[in-house]
């Protein structure tokens, strides 16, 4: 039996425009945005699974898809042995630590015995130990931004990309820790066939983003 690449993509969301974009780029067809969970490509041996984007990872450790597309900040944080294959330049945003306007900061040692809401405890984690700070870190999966204003934390650590939210709930934005873009991941065991099939697909997106510098 030919193989067939499983490719999972985020199912709707701020990666999702782009990466359907990509495939189409590439000149990869399928259809998506009907409500089906997979698809098949109609000219290129690919099935796309639609899924959330925290999942991704763990599907691709897993092997249940050959490759996804993420966010460096998912792919990190989920801690999932996968290989990152390829930066793909689009949905770029930063982590930062973010604490009420009105306040004063003089640095990250000012969050020490503080409490800080984030949906990314293993990156902020890591961060803060590397700067020699202990706080409490309360994992909260949504609406991160309204922590500090309701009295639930003096800081947080959320996704930025204009700032406008962190602007609205109150905050400002004081400590970028990490920097994230789309990224294909890959399982760490690909069989030979898939692995021709990926550089197949590699050459052709590579030769997209020349194409469009
Ligand atoms: P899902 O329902 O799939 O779990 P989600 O709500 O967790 O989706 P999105 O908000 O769609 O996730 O963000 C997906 C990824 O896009 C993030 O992990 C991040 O890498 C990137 N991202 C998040 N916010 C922005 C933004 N404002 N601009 C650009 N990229 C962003
Ligand atoms: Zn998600």
């Amino acid at each position: 039996m030919s193989s067939v690449l499983r490719i999972a993509l985020q199912k709707s969301g701020r990666l999702s425009e782009d990466s359907y974009q990509l495939f189409k780029e590439c000149g990869i067809r399928f259809d998506y945005g009907t409500g089906k969970l997979k698809s098949i490509s109609s000219n290129f041996p690919a099935e796309f699974l639609f899924l959330r984007d925290d999942d991704i990872p763990g599907y691709v450790e897993d092997g249940v898809a050959d490759l996804g597309i993420v966010g460096e900040n998912v792919a990190v944080e989920t801690n999932r042995q996968v290989n990152t294959i390829h930066k793909l330049g689009f949905s770029k945003c930063r982590l930062s630590i973010a604490i009420l306007r009105g306040n004063d900061w003089s640095g990250i040692q000012d969050l020490e015995g503080k409490n800080i809401a984030t949906s990314y405890p293993n990156l902020l984690g890591t961060y803060l130990a590397s700067q020699g700070v202990t706080a409490n870190i309360h994992e909260i999966s949504g609406s991160v931004e309204i922590a500090p204003s309701i009295g639930l934390a003096e800081a947080v650590c959320d996704i930025v990309s204009s700032g406008s939210t962190l602007l609205s709930n109150g905050l400002k934005e004081v400590e970028t820790i990490f920097r994230s873009e789309a990224i294909l991941i890959a399982r760490p065991e690909l069989p030979a066939e898939k692995q021709t099939l990926v550089d197949k697909l590699l050459f052709r997106i590579k030769a997209v983003q020349v194409a469009k510098n």
